[in-house]
C-alpha cells in the first residue's frame, strides 16, 4: 500500500480496539493503547497506538493525536526500560508499504535491544501468547 490511500477499519489494530480481536495489552488510557507484538524482533516488543486516529501513518494523523500519542510512547518506553533492564530500545515507525509498513493503523514499535543479541526479522516467528501475556503484566506493572 502507497502512502496515499484510506483508512480500512477492517485492518488489525482498529479491530483490537473494538475488543473483536485478542492482544497481549500493556496499557490504555483515553487515547492511547499499547499492546506486544505477536511477531516480536525482540523480547519485549510492545506496539502504542492512538485510539481515535484514522491516520494510516505519520503524515496523516491529526494533529491532535500526536502529543498524547507520543507522551504514551514516552510511558511505555519507560515500563518497558523499568521491566526488562535493556541496554538499549528502539522507537520506530513506518509509513508505506515500501518502508516496511504492514498494518495501515498508525503505530509505533518499542524494542528493547541487549548486547549482543541481534533484532528479529520484521514479520518473524510468532511468540507464545502465554510469554506475551505474562511480559505484558511485567511492562503494566511499570507504568507510572
Ligand atoms: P508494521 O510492519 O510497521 O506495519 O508493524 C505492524 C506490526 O504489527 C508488526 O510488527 C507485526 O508483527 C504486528 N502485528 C501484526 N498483527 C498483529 C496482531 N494481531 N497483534 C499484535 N501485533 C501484530
Amino acid at each position: 500500500m502507497s502512502l496515499d490511500g484510506t483508512y480500512d477499519d477492517g485492518n488489525i489494530f482498529a479491530k483490537i480496539l473494538r475488543g473483536e480481536a485478542p492482544c497481549a495489552k500493556v496499557f490504555e488510557d483515553g487515547e492511547v493503547f499499547a499492546f506486544m507484538d505477536v511477531f516480536p524482533q525482540a523480547k519485549g516488543h510492545t506496539l502504542v497506538i492512538p485510539k481515535h486516529s484514522t491516520g494510516r501513518n505519520l503524515l496523516e494523523v491529526e494533529p491532535q493525536a500526536l502529543t498524547p500519542l507520543i507522551l504514551g510512547v514516552q510511558r511505555v518506553t519507560r515500563a518497558v526500560r523499568a521491566a526488562l533492564n535493556p541496554d538499549g530500545i528502539m522507537v520506530s515507525q513506518f509509513n508505506g508499504a515500501t518502508a516496511g509498513q504492514t498494518v495501515f493503523h498508525l503505530h509505533f514499535h518499542i524494542i528493547p535491544r541487549w548486547e549482543g543479541v541481534a533484532l528479529g526479522r520484521h514479520g518473524g516467528g510468532m511468540a507464545d501468547p502465554a510469554e506475551l501475556k505474562t511480559l505484558a503484566e511485567q511492562i503494566a506493572a511499570k507504568i507510572s
